[in-house]
Order: structure tokens, then C-alpha cells, then sequence
């Protein structure tokens, strides 16, 4: 069958195998007396989905001691099937900006890659693996909480990853509620375990330990306060990659995420 085209070709698609038996199946199908809406009307992402004029987006700042200025990424996200269940928020677009200019060809390459991937559609949640193993040879560094950030790149994947959260389009399960207070009996163990000692050295010494001790106690009062940070003492703990690893009965102990060597 031949058709002739009058008008400009805007664009075009091939068509598949699978779509012409997609086409069949619709048309063979019987309509059926109840109205459901077919699964076929849903959208999902995909590379011919135009930009709308407007997204919806949000802007995460990184403050790395590998550069001197901070980072801001802004993730844009584009709403599918809006006001029906079906409905979808997925990322479109990612832009970063930064007063610091050396690596710029680089970040906008980044950027433009994850932009298409983005577009692409499917599971694009790939990108914060590869991301996140990715490690600066002159070492990471940490971020306030004690969590390990194996490069700058890495970081980035950890935004994505949070923002990916945040649409639903990473579903983490977290810890559970038993877990959850078995990590918060261990802190108030180790704390209790801590609080102690000071207090032995200060019955030992006199006068300027004295000093010292109610320093510590005040700064163990401090830590306390904080809640989510760890003791000062505390090591990398490779499962969660935050310092939070404590050595408890002769055991090295997370109590960030429970982890522990004795099982
Ligand atoms: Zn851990």
C-alpha cells in the first residue's frame, strides 16, 4: 500500500514488530460492554515525549572539601497520565551549576547523558549505581553525618538517588521497627558504656583532670543532643559507608544501620 505525503515531515517513528501485534490485538479484541481503561492509554516515558513549557523541579546543593564552591543540582521531573491512578512523576532533565568552572565540559556532558537516559525512559535508576561507584583516586571524603562520599560523582548519584526516592520512583523499605530499636538499644548501651569512664578517671586525678573530665562530660552532652551524629571514636562502617562502627563486647557494632561482625 502506497500513501503519498502532502505535507512537511515533522518527524517519524519506525514502526515494530511488537507494535503491529499491539495494533492486532486491539483490533481483534471485542469491545468490551464495562468501559475500563485500557492499559495501552498509559503513558510512560519515552523519547517522543515533548517538553512541556513548564516542569516541576528541585535544586540540591553540595558542599564538597574537594572544590571550592558549592554544587547545585536541579533534577526536573515531568508528570504522566496526571489526574488519573496511573499517574507518574518521572525525572526529565538534570542540570548542575557552579561558580566553579574547571570541570565545566565534563558536568555539562554528564548532564546532557543523564538527560537522555532520563528521556529514554524505563528503569533509569542504573544511573545511581554506576554513579555512586565511582571514586576519586585522591580519596573521598565525609559529609556531616559521618557518611562516606567516595567522589564528587558519587555525590551526585546520592542526590539522584534521594530524589528518585522522593517521586517513588525508588521504593527503599528502610529499616524495620525491630531493627530500628535494636539500633537504638545498642546506642543508649555504648552511651551508657562511654558515660562511665570519664567518671573513673575523674576519681583517679586531681585538679586540672577535673577540669578535662567535665569537658568531656559537657561535650558527651553535646553529642547527645545531636542525636544522628555518631561518637567521635566511631569507624567506617562498609556496609552503610557511615562512621558510625563501635566496638561493643569485644564486637564491631554500626549503630547507623545494625550491622554487626559477630552476625
Ligand atoms: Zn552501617
Amino acid at each position: 500500500m502506497a500513501i503519498k505525503i502532502t505535507k512537511k515531515i515533522k518527524g517519524y517513528s519506525v514502526l515494530k514488530p511488537e507494535d503491529k501485534a499491539r495494533e492486532a490485538a486491539v483490533t481483534a479484541t471485542p469491545t468490551p460492554d464495562v468501559e475500563i481503561e485500557p492499559v495501552s492509554n498509559i503513558i510512560h516515558m519515552h523519547e517522543q515525549i515533548e517538553r512541556p513549557e513548564v516542569l516541576i523541579g528541585s535544586t540540591y546543593k553540595i558542599k564538597s572539601p574537594l572544590v571550592e564552591h558549592a554544587m547545585y543540582v536541579t533534577l526536573n521531573d515531568i508528570v504522566l497520565n496526571q489526574g488519573t491512578a496511573h499517574e507518574l512523576r518521572r525525572p526529565f532533565e538534570v542540570f548542575i551549576n557552579s561558580k566553579n568552572m574547571d570541570h565545566f565540559q565534563w558536568i555539562v556532558a554528564l548532564t546532557r547523558i543523564m538527560s537522555a537516559v532520563f528521556r529514554k525512559g524505563g528503569d533509569v535508576t542504573f544511573l545511581v549505581d554506576e554513579m555512586k561507584a565511582v571514586f576519586d583516586p585522591r580519596g573521598g571524603y565525609f559529609k556531616a553525618g559521618g557518611v562516606y562520599m567516595p567522589s564528587i560523582v558519587a555525590e551526585i548519584g546520592s542526590v539522584v538517588e534521594e530524589h528518585l526516592k522522593m517521586i517513588g520512583m525508588i521504593v527503599d523499605p528502610g529499616l524495620s521497627d525491630a531493627q530500628k530499636k535494636l539500633i537504638a538499644d545498642k546506642r543508649a548501651a555504648y552511651d551508657n558504656q562511654s558515660k562511665k569512664k570519664p567518671n573513673n578517671q575523674l576519681t583517679g586525678d586531681l585538679g586540672g583532670a577535673a577540669a578535662d573530665g567535665a569537658l568531656r562530660t559537657n561535650e558527651a552532652a553535646t553529642d547527645a543532643a545531636e542525636g544522628a551524629s555518631f561518637p567521635a571514636t566511631a569507624s567506617l562502617c562498609h556496609k552503610c559507608n557511615t562512621k558510625a562502627l563501635v566496638l561493643m563486647d569485644g564486637c564491631q557494632t554500626c549503630l547507623n544501620c545494625g550491622y554487626s561482625k559477630c552476625g
